[in-house]
């Protein structure tokens, strides 16, 4: 069986672009996944760590049968394979994949907190998220609203306007 999962892609060194399309193509060669949608992508401020260039964000809604822990393994080595190098916390990076919501899941480990634990006040990850998601609820908040209530909304620009599916 596979589950309905939804992904944020961050990318703010070398060529973004390049590098939220290399990811999206490994994604959907992992085992047992495959990708359904991609959002536009937007242009973002950085948030926390000030001192490093703007990201391009984008999230995408994917099905797979790996369980939570085996998907952000694979996510992971995504990451590394696309030359991340994990230095600084919130710093610059060429490609951060992080898992918001998985089905109806709700996990709270170290290593995997689903659904995401800052998600629902970052509208870098809420916007993008809005262009796949037909739900529009998140833990029962209207996702229009939260974005409203975010501090960086008005930091999301879009950049190319391309939802596929
Ligand atoms: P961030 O995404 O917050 O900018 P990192 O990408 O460096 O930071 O992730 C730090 C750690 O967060 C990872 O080692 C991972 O195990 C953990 N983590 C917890 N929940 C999640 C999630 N939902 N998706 C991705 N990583 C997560
Ligand atoms: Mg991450």
């Amino acid at each position: 069986m596979s589950d309905t999962i939804y992904i944020a892609l961050g990318s703010n060194m070398g060529n973004r672009e390049k590098n939220i399309e290399a990811a999206i193509d490994r994604i959907g060669k992992v085992e047992g996944t495959r990708i359904v949608s991609m959002s536009s992508l937007y242009e973002t401020e950085p948030v926390g760590y000030l001192d490093q260039g703007r990201f391009l964000n984008a999230a995408a809604r994917i099905e797979s049968t790996l369980s939570p822990l085996d998907l952000l393994k694979r996510l992971q080595e995504v990451e590394r394979d696309l030359g991340r190098v994990r230095d600084i916390q919130w710093g610059p990076r060429t490609i951060d994949i992080d898992i918001l919501l998985y089905g109806d899941l709700e996990m709270d480990l170290p290593e995997l907190t689903i659904p995401h634990p800052r998600m629902e006040v970052r509208a870098f990850v809420l916007v993008p998220l809005k262009d796949v998601y037909e739900i529009k609820l998140i833990n029962g908040k209207d996702i229009n609203v939260l974005i409203d209530n975010c501090d960086d909304r008005n930091d999301v620009k879009l950049y190319r306007c391309e939802v596929s599916e």
